[in-house]
């Protein structure tokens, strides 16, 4: 399928069967996924600081790992020659080698065995290690029955990674695992994307700041906060330009300095029906955005495009929308800009829900659920209670997002639903 230009949008020249008015969450997310092209600065960093980072470059292993056979276990090394092919095999003790510290003598000679700690490299002549407990020490000799093959308890060179390998690729999000694995093969500094900076303000006449005393139709400006907090655990460079009135000149100056301080321009409220008009005459001045209803609950306003060179995203004013469209459109669409290849959605599984489902088929609905262990063991589902758009607590309370694609009605108690994870990452 062709997808139409933003300016073919904008201009409702589409050719396509694009409706503003009726966009799934799968068609939204798809066209958003034509405009991104990915940062392209890099920088180097100390390894550490490219936690959460993107790679810029493949890391190539400069050498095997692990280095050198060495051994599995605390044990004795020895040549699986010397085992006694039935009964008891005696050995006799010639040496030590500690990790760092190898085995100094001859070639290991059949009947000879080396007292080996883990790690320790395997010593010439040794192919097999039996742990420790497995057999019986008197003076200088050792003895047991065990069954034992070649190559036991040996950690091979190269089986972790071989010299040359790829070990992590371009647009790979680096995480914990990611900065020993570096380390391991030795290397302390890596190239990676520069950060994405990110401008986001309110918009609203009723908006107070924290601080102020609430007069009478007033909120305090909580989206700024999650927002904030979304983006913070994004890694992303914030810049937050406040709380704007809804003053057209206000609004103007907020989202040209958005737009040149910014790759990414998040804004919340002011973009759906009914609103004082000057958010949407703004980005149609200055840019190619589009306004769609999506068929989804909470969220339904969204608008997407470019304001300058920036990448715009219009959330919905109300703190539940804005953390769920957050989640749905502007993450994955993040991670792109920040050079991740091929970004997920955030992890979907199945579970039991344990009450009824009110829901009417016709639109995605991202019920706020909290996963849970049943006294049976088994993984369940129940909703927050209150699904709301405005109710923010239900976010809190929640553990995980209950999905009900478009076609869904009313679920029984015992249903299946999917189930899309949050904690620890919302
Ligand atoms: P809007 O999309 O601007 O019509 O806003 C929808 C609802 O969300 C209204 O009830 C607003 O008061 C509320 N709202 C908008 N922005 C914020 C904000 N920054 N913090 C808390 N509530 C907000
Ligand atoms: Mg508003």
């Amino acid at each position: 399928m062709t997808q139409p230009s933003l300016h073919d949008m904008t201009s409702n020249n589409s050719q396509s069967d694009y409706d503003p008015n009726s966009m799934s969450v799968i068609q939204a997310k798809q066209l958003i996924r034509n405009y991104l092209t990915p940062v392209e600065s890099v920088e180097t960093r100390p390894l550490r600081e490219s936690l959460g980072r993107i790679l810029a470059e493949d890391i190539l292993s400069p050498h095997n790992v692990p280095n050198h056979n060495n051994s599995a276990m605390d044990g004795y090394a020895f040549n699986a020659e010397s085992l006694s092919p039935s009964g008891e095999t005696n050995l006799n003790i010639v040496g030590t080698a500690f990790a760092g510290r190898p085995y100094e003598g001859n070639t290991l000679a059949i009947g000879d065995c080396v007292r080996i700690m883990t790690g320790a490299v395997i010593p010439i002549g040794a192919d097999t290690v039996i742990a420790q407990e497995r057999v019986k020490v008197s003076d200088d000799s050792i003895s047991f029955s065990d069954t034992i093959k070649a190559g036991f308890n040996v950690r091979y060179a190269g089986e972790d990674l071989k010299q040359g390998q790829v070990v992590l690729g371009k647009g790979h999000f680096i995480r914990a695992a990611d900065l020993g694995l570096v380390a391991s093969l030795g290397i302390g500094l890596v190239k990676v994307y520069r950060k994405l900076k990110v401008a986001f303000f309110s918009t609203g006449d009723e908006l107070s700041a924290i601080g102020e005393t609430l007069q009478l139709g007033q909120v305090y400006d909580s989206n700024r906060y999650t927002i904030y907090g979304m983006l913070a655990r994004m890694g992303v460079e914030i810049i937050d330009l406040g709380a704007i009135p809804d003053d057209p000149l206000a609004l103007e100056e907020a989202l040209t300095q958005a737009s040149h301080q910014a790759d990414v321009i998040i804004t919340s409220g002011g973009v759906s029906v009914g609103e004082a008009d000057y958010m949407k005459q703004l980005l149609k001045q200055y840019g190619e955005v589009v306004f769609w209803k999506i068929a989804m609950k909470p969220g339904r306003p969204l608008a997407y495009g470019k304001v300058g060179q920036s990448h715009y995203f219009g959330l919905p004013g109300n703190p539940v929308a804005v953390m769920v469209t957050f989640y749905q459109f502007v993450r994955e669409a993040m991670l792109v800009l920040m050079g991740q290849n091929a970004p997920k959605p955030l992890p979907m599984l199945r579970a039991i829900c344990t009450e009824k489902i009110r829901k009417l088929p016709g639109r995605t609905e991202f019920q706020r659920g909290i996963l849970f262990i049943d006294d049976d063991g088994e993984w369940k589902v129940k909703t927050t209670g209150n699904q709301g758009s405005g109710i923010l607590s239900s976010m809190s309370a929640a553990n995980c997002f209950i999905v009900l694609p478009e076609e869904t009605g009313n679920l029984e108690t015992g249903s299946q639903v999917q189930v899309q994870m949050m904690d620890g990452i919302v």
